[in-house]
């Protein structure tokens, strides 16, 4: 019997964890972080506590409670029981677990209950919760996943839930003997390499009994992919996120006609924008940044945009390069460029070989502009973070040297056009913004409580430094990582599967509507609740 069951991303938009089951094979297809659920309980001083993350995660059912699953150091640490003994600890029900860990299940059965998670592409809500999953189950995507996903666990500056790949096993130690309680138990951490395999596009690999294929998409993160399965009788696709309208619609448009009257059993469809009938343009973005920017004249011009989606970084080029302007990018998104450039279909070049594109070098630490405040965020100074103390060849400061500074923009604003984010807000106070500076955000506009909050804080800065001025809001050009619902409804109906199931939308009920009469079975999903395919 074959079952997909929607354990996140029914009805809310994110957070994808699909499991499909062949009688005792399992495979995750995503294992994301759900930012809806997150957001109802936790914010930016309010979150899981670091040793007993995952269990907080279970307890507010932000997490699934599924046996076999779960890394067995975040449920119940090795020799917990004597160090509570030790400790005189009376009631041990604090440390009951509800859920089985992988490993006991695996003992148990003499086989693991989950063999493999399909990542399909590297934004947290389809794989930052891989980090609870045991460490022993391997990852499977294409390389420009895995080499966003590394990036991103190497500038997260190590929060909890950041260890995807590098797990971050804890264990129960003992304090040394200069501390205050000498030998009296803490916890420490080792790193496990998480098994990665990367795949090829198209091209068939066996995961946990089963077969399965990549096809490459066009999404808002390089690297994306849609997943084809197939156990023994049955055929499932699953779309991860996808567009039509970006610089690499060709890939999402390949996989349409790849998959084109194939029929499948289920067709696991995104529907961030199935109420939106207007396909969006990557292109008008470019054209609207371009207009808006010109406007700055002598002022500064600023944009936000994600650090991952390394297209709106083309569109930036683009816009920098016709308005006259040098690119000042982040060092976040210059690492990154780095990183994917050894790719063989790497989407970027490196930001060193753009002639238009530098470096933005920030003050932090002693605010000095020293060396040394930056050894704890090496990406700040150089390329490469691969640092030999014995070496000093290995060190890399180019945005040290060629980087450009506050005081460099201040001098001659009308020059740059500066990448700056949301949570950079405070390089405003150094880069003195004339008169007539410009902020644009290529990025979606709010559509939360919490997004409207960070607009209200955004106005505030942008009217502080006398930025757009009279009103003081963003100017917005943005297209979607995301298909409009035209261009949904007429996949579904060229890929014609038996079921389609609608995931990653808070509209499924629009799929229904859309595909009456069409054939296609639309089975709109209830968290947790297996569909088996007839
Ligand atoms: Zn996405």
């Amino acid at each position: 019997m074959v079952s997909v069951t929607i354990y996140g991303g029914a009805g809310e938009i994110g957070g994808n964890k699909i499991l499909v089951e062949d009688g005792a094979h399992r495979v995750f297809l995503d294992f994301g972080m759900s930012f809806a659920k997150m957001g109802d309980f936790y914010e930016d001083f309010l979150q899981p506590r670091t040793n007993s993350g995952l269990r907080d995660l279970l307890a507010l059912g932000i997490l699934p409670k599924i046996d076999g699953i779960y890394r067995q150091d975040l449920l119940e640490l090795e020799h917990l029981r004597e160090t509570l003994d030790e400790l005189d600890v009376a009631d041990d029900s604090l440390w009951a677990a509800d859920v089985k860990s992988y490993k006991e299940v695996k003992h148990r059965d003499g086989r693991p209950a989950l063999e493999a998670v399909i990542v399909s592409h590297a934004h947290m809500d389809h794989f930052q919760h891989v980090s609870m999953l045991d460490e022993s189950v391997p990852v499977f995507c294409s390389e420009t996943t895995r080499a966003v996903m590394e990036a991103a666990e190497e500038l997260s500056a190590d929060r909890f839930g950041t260890d995807v790949i590098n797990v971050k096993r804890r264990s129960i130690a003992r304090l040394g003997k200069s501390a205050f309680f000498p030998d009296t138990p803490k916890v420490e951490t080792e790193y496990i390499p998480r098994p990665v395999e990367t795949v090829c596009a198209a091209k068939a690999f066996a995961v946990g009994g089963m077969e399965a294929e990549l096809h490459p998409v066009d999404h808002s993160v390089p690297g994306a992919t849609a997943v084809v399965l197939r156990t023994a009788g049955k055929r499932i696709v699953y779309t991860g996120d996808l567009r039509f309208h970006g610089l690499a619609g060709h890939l999402t448009q390949g996989f349409r006609d790849a998959l084109a009257g194939s029929r499948p059993d289920a067709l696991i469809i995104e529907g961030t924008r199935i109420e939106k009938d207007t396909p969006d343009s990557e292109t008008g973005v470019a054209e609207e940044c371009a207009r808006l920017v010109s406007q700055a004249g002598a002022g500064l011009a600023m944009v936000a945009f994600a650090w991952k989606d390394t297209t709106r970084y083309r569109t930036m080029i683009d816009v920098a390069r016709e308005t006259g302007r040098t690119l000042v990018i982040s060092a976040k998104l210059a690492y990154l460029t780095n990183r994917l450039s050894s790719l063989p279909d790497a989407p970027v070049r490196p930001a060193c070989d753009e002639p238009n594109v530098k470096v933005y070098l920030k003050r932090k630490v002693s605010m000095l502009y020293s060396k040394s405040d930056y050894v704890g965020t090496k990406y700040d100074l150089g390329y490469s973070t691969e640092w030999d103390r014995k070496d000093c060849s290995t060190i890399h400061t180019e945005h040290y040297e060629c980087g450009v500074r506050a005081y460099d923009i201040a001098a001659d604003p009308g020059r740059y056009l500066l990448h700056l984010d949301f949570y950079e807000l405070n390089e405003l106070i150094d880069l003195r913004p004339p008169p007539g500076s410009i902020y644009v955000s290529a990025v979606s506009e709010p559509f939360n409580m919490e997004m409207e909050l960070d607009r209200g804080r955004l106005r505030r800065w942008l009217q502080r430094f006398g930025v757009n001025p009279p009103d003081f809001e963003p100017r917005y050009a943005h297209a979607s990582g995301h298909a409009s619902g035209p261009e949904l409804v007429e996949l579904a109906r060229a890929i014609r599967p038996k079921v389609l199931i609608p995931v990653h939308t808070e509209h499924p009920e629009l799929f229904a509507q859309a595909l009456a009469g069409s054939g296609i079975e639309v089975c709109i999903p209830t968290l947790g609740q297996p569909i088996v395919l007839g």
